[in-house]
């Protein structure tokens, strides 16, 4: 592979943990960890299915806000005021500039720079929001500022052909060569698929993968697996596709 390109949430960090600590500070509820687990696990799923609501004009992003945490609660028993739903976004957008790549991706990082791969970010979301967690990550360690896309600049989300595609013009890209990496089967897997890329699925929470034609070149369950995927892909160059 000459290019990796990346998803940056829950791919690159653990996006459980700062979700995990809000839920703690403003949920009045002593929640088990399996509990805070599968509620994560039910916010990512209102999360993304509105996200497809804002980017259509039929929400806007303060609605989507307040709608994806409510309507999670409601599917868990508990119920929050709009203010309460306001209060979390805030509180959550603070844990947010707490987060760190996990410690394999760094290291990741090194080694795909150092042996002179080109590298990017592809991820859905508003500007402002995406670009204050790329500065906390403090990716421009490695990746440039131009190899940075996110989905409101450039016009087009995940997993749209054409977000995809953008990508491909910019960076001239060879699809045979070129492997995204990112969490959401929906948005990350179909969407590189689609669009001709290999994909690797970052597993990480050990999620079903869906029926369907669509499958990843490779799944990984963990940050130090995808780490020794790459080890192995620049030792070999083809533990990818193979
Ligand atoms: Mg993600």
């Amino acid at each position: 592979m000459d290019t990796i390109i990346f998803d940056v949430d829950d791919t690159l960090y653990d996006q459980a943990a700062s979700f995990k600590n809000t839920c703690k500070k403003m949920i009045d509820v002593s929640f088990t960890d399996e509990e805070l687990n599968n509620f994560y696990i039910i916010s990512r799923k209102y999360s993304d299915a509105l996200f497809d609501d804002q980017v259509a004009g039929k929400l806007t992003v303060q609605e989507m806000h307040i709608r994806r945490i409510k309507d999670a609660c409601t599917e868990i028993g508990i119920e929050m005021t709009e203010q309460q739903a306001i209060d979390f976004q805030e509180a959550y957008v603070a844990e947010q500039r707490q987060i760190a790549l996990f410690d394999e991706v760094m290291e990741l990082m090194d080694i795909l720079i150092a042996n002179n791969k080109q590298v990017a970010v592809l991820t859905n979301g508003a500007e402002g929001h995406q670009s204050m967690k790329i500065k906390q990550l403090r990716l421009d360690r490695w990746i440039s500022k131009e190899n940075m896309f996110i989905s409101s600049g450039i016009g087009h989300a995940k997993p749209s052909k054409e977000a995809f595609e953008v990508l491909e013009h910019k960076l001239g890209l060879d699809k045979n060569r070129t492997v995204y990496i990112g969490d959401s089967f929906a948005n990350d897997i179909v969407g590189a698929k689609q669009a001709g890329w290999h994909a690797v699925w970052m597993n990480h929470r050990k999620r079903d993968m869906p029926e369907g034609t669509v499958k990843p070149d490779k799944v990984v369950y963990s940050a130090r697996e995808l780490l020794d995927l790459f080890s192995d892909e620049l030792l070999c160059n083809d533990a990818i596709v193979n």
